[in-house]
């Protein structure tokens, strides 16, 4: 509690309360991926998230309970989310969980089972597609892929998309849309360190010059995915969108790192 009340103190009473959902049903996509969908009555007040927006989950520690209505209680500890799947006529909003080790969310999906209650904010973020694009590249790491399927459905018709999406390895492929047919170029971490194959793809990317970017992955590198082609390519900012989605050795990363520091 104490990392929440602090971390989210100073904003939290200008938000509006978050909205009050259940685990409907719970699917291991891959070995390292679960979906959940959440269901709840108060979902259709919700969004409709942009592409690559961002939910907060608020996590209730077991046992204890939490008035969202009043602003004097400290908001729960929270984590990002992609809201990959929404639908307001049936109030249900689709979560994708990697499994990246030990953390409060990606250890809460694994003993989560239909019924169980979860508080959900926003949704916030995202990035607008240029309806004018004819290029579109798309760079992300396991936890972006439901990001990143939500920008390449987004992309304008005639817009060509090249996306390098890093997983651990050949099991964690997944179609990155249900109504999109793009296959990315998958790059297999395996034993490397998260993102260093999949930033040395992205700098090695052979990109038209007009092209606009969306990178989302593990900051540092994100960083100097950014640094890269602000520096050498000369690519103008206003064409890149880049967010760190998570630090490594950082637990509760911020939601707003658009590398643009
Ligand atoms: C806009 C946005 C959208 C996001 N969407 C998704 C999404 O749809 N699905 C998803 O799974 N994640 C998503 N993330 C990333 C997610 O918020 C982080 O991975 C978060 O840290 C997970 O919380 P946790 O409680 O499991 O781990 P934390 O308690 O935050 O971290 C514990 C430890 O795990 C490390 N860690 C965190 N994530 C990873 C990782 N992926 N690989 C290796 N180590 C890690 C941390 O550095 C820390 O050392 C998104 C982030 C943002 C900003």
């Amino acid at each position: 509690m104490a990392e929440a009340a602090q971390a989210d103190a100073p904003r939290r009473k200008q938000r509006p309360p978050p909205k009050m959902a259940a685990v409907e049903t719970i699917e291991q996509i891959t070995p390292h991926v679960v979906r959940v969908t959440f269901r709840g009555d108060e979902l259709a007040e919700f969004g409709p998230p942009r592409p690559g927006g961002h939910v907060k989950l608020l996590f209730v520690p077991k046992g204890t309970t939490w008035d969202r209505f009043d602003p004097e209680q400290p908001r729960p500890t929270s984590r990002t989310y992609t809201p990959r799947f929404y639908d307001r006529e049936t109030r249900r909003l689709g979560v994708e969980f990697v499994l990246h080790g030990d953390g409060l969310a990606a250890n809460w999906v694994q003993s989560a089972k239909p019924g169980d209650q979860m508080y959900i904010g926003g949704p916030g973020g995202g990035y607008d597609v240029p309806a004018d694009a004819a290029n579109m590249i798309v760079v992300a790491d396991d936890t972006a892929v439901p990001g990143a399927g939500m920008v390449i459905e987004a992309a304008p018709a005639g817009c060509a998309v090249t996306a390098l999406c890093e997983v651990l390895d050949a099991k964690e492929e997944r179609p990155l849309s249900p109504t999109v047919r793009l296959s990315p170029r998958w790059l297999h971490r395996e034993k490397a360190q998260a993102c260093a194959i999949l930033e040395r793809e992205a700098i090695a990317l052979n990109a038209p010059a007009d092209a606009n970017w969306w990178i989302a992955c593990e900051a540092n590198a994100m960083r100097r995915i950014r640094t890269h082609l602000l520096k050498d390519r000369k690519v103008d900012p206003a064409k890149i969108h880049t967010r760190g989605y998570w630090r490594l050795g950082e637990t509760n990363y911020p939601d707003h790192d658009y590398g643009n520091d």
